[in-house]
């Protein structure tokens, strides 16, 4: 279909549906561009608490959209495809986390939001890896705790905020990707460049980072700091937003192991949305997110202790 005509009739049936299009910032650009907000998971759920739209089109990954959800179980969500998972909550599995769980009957639970309803009702707490940290300083210091489903993020928090965690071995497919060996190339070539890496990155990757933080971190930081050029250790969708944002610098996605046409770290779930099924989903209102009101009820409680920290 063309994509003026898909732009058009997405635009039409928004306004006569009263539906809101909230896009992560690792979407296709035409997605992005059509989005009424773009954010990260966390500026996601909080304009997904306060919208007035009467139909959420989640264009982001399934846990998104399940989060979406939990905060408006009145409100119909959608997302442009079923398949939109995520390595990190695919790889953490209710009946296996609640075995893990049971070994450490003293430990709260701090999860991840990149985690399933399932995995939610068995937390304490969710976080952000924007305020993961304060989450975790909220916990009495001689509390245990267990940190999922994410290693690399789980480590970085390890050291930052000095308390030991106990970590499920999870992690994410694209910030585990990154080749140390071609971005140190690339920053020979470069030296005058800044590292900024999402923490959900090995931690030799981190060791070299100027800047270590969540999307909407990193994004703050390219656009405040003097720097001219930057090479960015996250998923490559954030780059168009940035390039609007601060179209004289410089930025380089830093480069996968893989040998990918774009030389780049694309998250392959993301993308499975695009602008035609968007249009799809909003035309057929489906598929749509459907959670058991218990099951809900048990996952919202560790993510209003979230929104309520953050
Ligand atoms: S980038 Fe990683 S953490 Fe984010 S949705 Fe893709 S697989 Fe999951």
């Amino acid at each position: 279909m063309d994509k003026n005509f898909l732009v058009q009739e997405i635009l039409r049936l928004k306004q006569e549906k009263n539906a809101v299009i909230l896009a992560h910032y690792y979407q296709n650009e035409d997605i992005q561009d059509i989005a009424d907000f773009i954010g990260d998971s966390l500026e996601l759920s909080k304009k997904a608490q306060t919208t007035t739209a009467d139909i959420i089109v989640f264009a982001g990954v399934h846990f998104m959209a399940e989060t979406a959800k939990i905060l408006n179980p009145n409100k119909k969500v959608i997302l442009p495809d079923w398949e939109a998972g995520c390595s990190l909550a695919d790889g953490c599995g209710p009946e296996d986390f609640k075995a893990f769980k049971n070994q450490y009957p003293d430990h709260v639970v701090v999860t991840y939001i990149n985690c399933s309803a399932e995995i939610k009702a068995m937390s304490d707490f969710v976080c952000t890896s924007s305020n993961a940290k304060k989450i975790i300083a909220s916990i009495p210091s001689d509390q245990k705790i267990i940190f999922a489903p994410d290693q690399n993020l789980g480590n970085y928090l390890q050291k930052e905020t000095k308390r030991e965690l106990v970590l499920w071995k999870g992690s994410c497919v694209v910030h585990e990707a990154f080749s140390l060996d071609k971005l140190l190339e690339i920053y020979l070539k470069n030296p005058t460049a800044k590292i900024a890496a999402h923490p959900e990155s090995e931690s030799h990757i981190l060791k070299i980072a100027h800047y270590i933080g969540s999307t909407s971190g990193i994004i703050n930081f390219i656009k405040t700091d003097p720097t001219t050029v930057f090479i960015v250790a996250t998923e490559a969708g954030i780059l168009h937003e940035l390039s609007k944002a601060v179209p004289e610098k410089t930025l380089i996605p830093a480069p996968s192991t893989e040998d990918n046409t774009c030389a780049c770290s694309e998250c392959a779930f993301m993308k499975v949305n695009t602008l035609q099924k968007l249009y799809w989903c909003l035309k057929n209102e489906s598929p749509e997110i459907q959670i058991k009101e218990d099951l809900r009820i048990d996952a919202l409680k560790p993510i209003e202790k979230m929104l309520a920290l953050s």
